[in-house]
């Protein structure tokens, strides 16, 4: 992060008693503070319905980044910068009450007039909330003016249009920041750092020596207490229409002419309209869902889905989703993209694997079963780092090879969802670098792809569960790679 810009701001947090503002904003922030990433002169407002003071507010911040870091220097300072106001964003005359304590704050804290709006809440309430923020003249201000948005960005393209459009009425897209914490993530921004910094990969990162890529990102939790949320999204909604497709962009874009947010956005979107539309008929051939049952995870027996709450009985929710994505342009024409995202799998794991061609002939392997293709793996978590899997002779006289793995890990880094990705994300926001978040393009053009699956999968009645809790999945899915002569990598 750069130490020369320190940003002075007024954070709004719509939602702040909920689980992301206490599990992840918080910390954050607290780290930015403390690192001296961004000025002391900032404050944080906290709204939600629910009756509290500031005092309560404050313990709340305090507890959760006790809860994230242990114990911490300053932190009685560091709250004392937290206010807190009850608010229904229903109700139009509590803004009037919220710009009065806006404005009130950037005196006393002299924040320059800058502010980031950041909603944490369910998606339903962003169109009216963005559109109060306009009519009440909590844009107009000396400084800048920013919104965070949360996902999930629409249920399919219909309601994201709908959403973005009233968003757009009161919010530049230059002003408005979608979130989405896997970009935050270290390793997935070493994606193009791997690729265009290193002569090696990307002179091969083509159609004529990429064999397959395959993405996998799994969980072995349950639904846990999201079950509301969850049921009503499913794997294809919660995981592969932001994260997983942002990360094929990642992996199969052109090198931009330079970092800026513009070019970088603009080869990711390249990507994405490039991706092959599926016809309704082709979504059988190229995507398979699943929904796990009871099995065994880490020695102990673990209900299915439809067991984890009353209200799942009887649902058809996809808890696992995979899928061969094809893009039609010269650089990857012929290459399958696999993507494979469950809960409940074996192995916690984000993962990308770069599966080589092989050369013609095998000279050193007894069988061809034996014989090991390239592979380049980027792991994203836990264990961030890379490995790249190579043949070298085998010990002994006899002219015969063996795998061999040359890795580098990043150092035991905690899982995905971390403060660190949305401690990142915030401070892009404040100032002003927008490459990390997603482009209304984009999240247009991944929903577009999403859209036949979900029309398909909605028609039919799926026979759930299809997999066992702590297995890889569906059989369906190793049927999707078997069938073009590949496999999944459990490397
Ligand atoms: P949550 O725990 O249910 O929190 C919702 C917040 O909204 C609470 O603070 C609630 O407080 C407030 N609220 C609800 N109705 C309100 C109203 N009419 N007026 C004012 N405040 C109201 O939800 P969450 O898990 O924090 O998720 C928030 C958003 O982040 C969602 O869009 C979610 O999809 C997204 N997200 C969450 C996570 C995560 O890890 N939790 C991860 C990725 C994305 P009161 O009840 O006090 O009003």
């Amino acid at each position: 992060m750069s130490e020369q810009i320190k940003p002075k701001v007024l954070i709004t947090i719509f939602g702040a008693t909920g689980d992301l503002a206490k599990r992840k904003l918080y910390p954050s922030i607290y780290r930015l503070v403390r690192n001296n990433t961004i000025s002391r002169d900032f404050a944080v407002i906290g709204l939600a319905r629910r009756d509290w003071s500031n005092e309560v507010f404050r313990d709340n911040v305090k507890e959760s980044v006790e809860q994230a870091f242990g114990e911490c220097e300053r932190l009685d300072d560091f709250a004392s910068h937290f206010h807190y106001q009850s608010f229904d964003v229903t109700d139009d005359t509590a803004y009037d009450r919220m710009k009065e304590l806006v404005e009130q704050l950037e005196t006393q804290y002299d924040t320059e007039g800058n502010r980031l709006f950041y909603l944490a809440m369910a998606p339903e309430f962003f169109g009216g909330i963005a559109n109060s923020l306009q009519e009440y003249g909590l844009k107009e201000t000396p400084g800048w003016t920013r919104l965070i948005i949360e996902k999930p960005f629409g249920h399919d393209l219909e309601s994201a249009k709908e959403l973005n459009n009233q968003i757009r009425a009161a919010f530049d897209e230059e002003q408005i920041y979608r979130i989405d914490h896997y970009l935050g993530k270290q390793m997935v921004q070493n994606i193009e750092v791997i690729r265009f910094a290193n002569g090696i990969f990307e002179h091969l990162w083509n159609n004529r020596f990429i064999s397959n890529i395959q993405i996998t990102s799994s969980e072995t939790l349950g639904v846990e207490d999201r079950s509301r949320y969850y049921d009503d999204s499913g794997a294809i909604r919660d995981m592969v229409q932001n994260h997983i497709l942002q990360m094929v962009a990642l992996l199969a874009m052109e090198p931009p002419i330079s970092l800026t947010t513009d070019e970088v956005r603009s080869e990711k979107i390249k990507v994405l309209r490039a991706l092959r539309e599926l016809d309704l008929e082709q979504v059988h051939e190229h995507f398979v869902r699943g929904q796990y049952g009871a099995g065994v995870l880490d020695d102990e027996e673990v209900v299915g889905y439809r067991k984890e709450s009353e209200d799942l009985v009887f649902s058809n929710t996809e808890t696992f989703v995979a899928g061969k994505i094809l893009i039609d342009n010269y650089r990857w024409a012929g290459v399958p993209f696999y993507i494979r995202t469950g809960k409940r799998m074996a192995q916690k794991q984000t993962r990308i694997v770069i599966e080589f061609k092989d050369i013609p002939m095998n000279l050193y392997f007894k069988s061809e079963r034996e014989h090991h293709p390239n592979l380049l793996v980027i792991n994203i978590q836990p264990d961030e780092g890379i490995a790249l899997y190579l043949n070298a002779k085998k010990s002994g006289s006899e002219a015969l090879a063996e795998p061999i793995e040359l890795s580098y890990k990043q150092g035991a880094m905690p899982a995905i969802n971390t403060p660190e990705a949305y401690e990142k994300l915030l401070y892009d926001c404040m100032i002003g670098d927008a490459t990390n978040f997603t482009h209304w393009d984009e999240v247009a053009l991944s929903w577009k792809y999403i859209d036949p699956i979900l029309e398909v999968w909605e028609k039919e009645q799926p026979n759930f569960p299809n997999y066992e809790s702590g297995s890889t999945g569906p059989k369906k899915s190793d049927e999707l790679l078997s069938q073009d002569g590949n496999h999944w990598w459990e490397v």
